[in-house]
């Protein structure tokens, strides 16, 4: 067929043939934030520009080049959102949510957008999940959000993935190490790509995570950030190291994750697949305690991760794990004769409102073309109403699996609803 609208590229439809998979994701990672207490929050799909720009970073791959930005009518700047972390803490500075001083637990998923090259687990418009704990700098807490990520995988029964854990520092000795940074690159200015000559001014520790193969390999022999921690940033590194060892997962220390985003302080990890090919990052997160007070809020610790729901179903697939299953009528419905339909819409209704799910092919008249309905919807059960059925007051019950059938009387219908469950 031709059509005369295709789908934007970088962006994909979600068919009814995986749809149920989404669901099955999206329903583990919603019983996982039952099992660590955190609760949804629901932000708009667009923001203010300058939300974005102040608080990921004007050096940021994000706000430089993939920000899908536009005026509304009054010539107001919006995008749309890029990430979910920077609204998340709009709302709770804004909604006052650090009010009982407890420490904030907040879930999110939902569509993001990055006018990216795409590419196999890259699109334009993706699907994040991802989790907030706002209001607490002890390690304890940047562990369990390690952990929580860690639950979530094993849930879905992911084994292929290994973690990987940084520290980024704070602003203070960052400064050094900054400086330690420039004084390593500058010999190499010249053979540096355009944008780390940029980042090289503003955010130096971008330079290690540039993906072009000839900065990469000046970036190779870099100082470490580690060796430039001071004892509090240090100490704090050691304590979320400890606390994952108490609770068993298992990380490799990469000095090399500074990750994307400006905002980052302290921790910063990432869940790798290496079966994924190039974009092998099932989900990245850290700490980022300067954040609430530059998005206008009192200074308020934070730290969360993001992941894209495309990647861990390509991870699922190669895994071979179960993902869902798709939903099955319980009854396909089937009338012979315009009397027996009558009656047909009228126990439709009535077996609905029992709990019931039914389909029925209403413009199909012949039994044959029916039944064949039936037997293609797999649904359970096919009730069969005629005109001898109709005259008698009672319906045929065919059990679609087994082949065997059994009269039932109108008045009993609620009988089928037994029979359905235990045949389940
Ligand atoms: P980031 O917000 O860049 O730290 O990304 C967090 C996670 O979101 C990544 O680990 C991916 O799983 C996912 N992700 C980021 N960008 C994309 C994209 N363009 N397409 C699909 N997934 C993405």
């Amino acid at each position: 067929m031709s059509v005369n609208y295709s789908i934007p590229r970088g962006t994909y439809d979600i068919l009814p043939e995986t749809s149920y998979k989404w669901q099955y994701v999206l329903k583990t990672f919603q019983e996982t934030a039952k099992l660590f207490n955190f609760k949804e929050i629901v932000t708009p799909i667009f923001e203010k520009a300058d939300l974005f720009e102040r608080s990921v970073g004007d050096t940021s791959d994000i706000v430089e080049k993939e920000m899908y930005k536009f005026n509304d009518k009054k010539g107001r700047k919006f995008a749309l959102r890029p990430e979910g972390t920077a609204p998340v803490i709009r709302s709770f500075v804004e909604n006052n949510l650090g009010f009982s001083g407890n420490l904030c637990r907040l879930f999110y998923s939902g569509p993001m957008f990055r006018y990216d090259r795409p590419q196999k687990g890259r699109y334009r418009q993706f699907y994040q999940y991802g989790i907030e704990a706002i209001g607490s700098n002890h390690p304890y807490i940047d562990a369990e959000v390690i952990a929580f990520a860690d639950t979530f995988l094993r849930n879905l029964g992911l084994k292929n993935y290994n973690l990987e854990i940084n520290s980024v520092g704070c602003s203070i000795c960052t400064q050094d190490y900054d400086l330690a940074l420039k004084e390593y690159f500058s010999p190499h200015f010249d053979e540096l790509c355009p944008d780390c000559k940029k980042r090289m001014g503003k955010n130096p520790k971008r330079l290690l995570d540039c993906k072009v193969k000839s900065c990469q390999s000046i970036a190779k022999n870099a100082p470490s950030m580690i060796a430039y921690l001071d004892e509090d940033c240090r100490t704090h590194f050691e304590q979320v190291k400890f606390y994952l060892d108490k609770m068993g997962i298992v990380y490799k220390v990469n000095d090399r994750i500074v990750r994307g985003l400006d905002y980052y302080t302290n921790t910063a990890f990432e869940f790798l697949n290496n079966n994924l090919g190039a974009q092998n990052a099932l989900l990245g997160g850290g700490r980022y305690n300067g954040l609430v007070k530059q998005i206008g809020g009192k200074e308020t610790p934070g730290v969360g991760f993001a992941g894209g729901i495309e990647r861990l179903l390509l991870s699922l697939e190669q895994e071979e794990l179960f993902c869902g299953k798709n939903s099955i009528p319980e009854i396909f419905f089937i009338t012979l004769g315009k009397n027996a339909q009558i009656k047909g819409v009228e126990l439709i209704a009535k077996l609905r409102n029992m709990g019931i799910s039914i389909v029925t092919e209403i413009e199909k008249e012949s039994m044959k073309s029916q039944m064949k309905a039936a037997n293609k919807s797999n649904a359970l059960f096919a009730i069969i109403i005629g005109e001898e059925e109709l005259s008698n007051n009672e319906l045929v019950l065919k059990d679609l699996q087994v082949g065997n059938q059994k009269m039932i009387a109108f008045k009993d219908i609620g009988e089928i609803k037994e029979i359905i469950d235990k045949a389940k």
